[in-house]
């Protein structure tokens, strides 16, 4: 049997996820496939034409462990942290398998190729041993496995995406109640990922620290307002506007930033239904800007890049992707200048940057699936 998992690109609502806030990722035609057979069994043997490496786990062993992490290394861990995660939930062992994975999607650099690696076990053994649990519970056993078996605490977004979205639209997704809406893309512009050739750098200690510092945004609000509130998500504009001037900094930009950015994917969702190109450009913009000024994860090359992309024929809007401090900006384009956005998108950023971009054209696809005998 072939399976398929696709990454994923986020549109707007950038680090909002942990707090309690909107995204909206799209599901992209990069992704990793597995063609593999069962086994008589338990035993799993795998092996990467992308990575050109073997691994070999023994399910009932994972069985035994009760779920203990294994001293797994590299990718083993997130297909044992699925497998551990399906048993835990379903009380069953799994069958076991050989097959080769081939990828079209690049690791490490942004794109999610952790979640779909996990949504790919997750859709294999969910339709193999016949399991039958729905996306989300999939998404949140794929999401377990990466906090307990890789050590990311990441939110739901990107297993979401990669398990749930639907061709030709973005996923919106409420990070709170869980609830999701398939929202239909314009079918004229394309999603262009545009890498600015530099290495997320630092991000994991940034990234904790910005988490922190909605915390202390928290704490503080709740300390002038003088009653509980769960979360960012919870401060409404009016509220903002009012109460954020008597936060310390950090913590009041960190604040604007995260209160903005949900007003302005709920704004997105309106401007998309219209192919309002004009209110996404706007929209886009604003949220660079103040992922830039208030949230301080850009940095000079997607300044670089947004700026040139921007100034591209055929660019509806465009800002940073992903956590920030290098990797990729993602871009709306129309269609039909798409090769004069890219000749002149590209030549732009070098005539500026040292770093070599790299622009991926995708469109946007559904969510894993096993694919139809050849
Ligand atoms: P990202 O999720 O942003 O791509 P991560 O560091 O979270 O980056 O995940 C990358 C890891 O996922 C790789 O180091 C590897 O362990 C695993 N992985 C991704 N794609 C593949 C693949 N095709 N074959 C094997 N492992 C893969
Ligand atoms: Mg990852």
């Amino acid at each position: 049997m072939r399976v398929r998992a696709p990454g994923r690109v986020n549109l707007i609502g950038e680090h909002t996820d942990y707090n309690d806030g909107f995204v909206l990722p799209v599901a992209i035609d990069r992704e990793i496939r597995l063609h593999a057979q069962p086994r008589a069994d338990h035993r799993c043997l795998l092996y990467s034409e992308t990575l050109d490496e073997q691994i070999e786990i023994d399910l009932t062993r994972l069985q035994e462990s009760k779920g203990e992490p294994l001293s797994c290394t590299g990718w083993a861990r997130y297909v044992a942290g699925v497998a551990v995660m399906l048993m835990r939930h379903t009380g069953r062992l799994l069958t076991g398998i050989e097959g080769v994975i081939s990828s079209t999607l690049p690791t490490g650099s942004g794109l999610s190729s952790s979640a779909a690696l996990e949504a790919l076990f997750a859709t294999l053994w969910n339709h193999l041993d016949q399991l039958q649990l729905d996306g989300w519970t999939l998404a949140q056993l794929c999401q377990q496995a990466e906090h307990e078996y890789a050590g990311v605490h990441c939110g739901i977004m990107d297993q979401a995406a990669s398990l749930l979205a639907q061709r030709g639209s973005a996923l919106f997704l409420d990070t709170r109640t869980l609830q999701t809406r398939h929202v239909p893309l314009p079918s004229d512009w394309l999603i262009v990922v545009a890498d600015t050739g530099k290495p997320r750098a630092l991000s994991g200690s940034e990234y904790n620290q910005r988490r922190a510092e909605c915390q202390q945004a928290v704490e503080q609000l709740q300390a002038v307002l003088g009653q509980p509130i769960g979360a960012l998500r919870d401060v409404s504009a009016e509220v903002a506007s009012l109460y954020l001037p008597l936060l310390s900094e950090p913590s009041r930009r960190r604040a604007r930033h995260v209160i903005s950015e949900n007003a302005r994917v709920l704004a997105f969702l309106d401007a998309l239904a219209r192919a309002d190109a004009h209110a996404v450009r706007h929209l886009m913009r604003a949220s660079h800007a103040s992922l830039r000024d208030d949230y301080e994860v850009s940095c000079a090359e997607l300044d670089q890049m947004v700026a040139a992309c921007l100034e591209a024929p055929g660019c509806v809007g465009v800002r940073l992707t992903g956590a920030g401090f290098g990797g990729a900006c993602v871009a709306l384009v129309e269609r039909a200048r798409l090769d004069p956005f890219l000749k002149e998108a590209d030549a732009a950023y070098r005539a500026q940057s040292d770093y070599t971009p790299q622009f991926l054209v995708c469109e946007s696809v559904e969510g894993a699936s096993v694919m139809p005998q050849a």
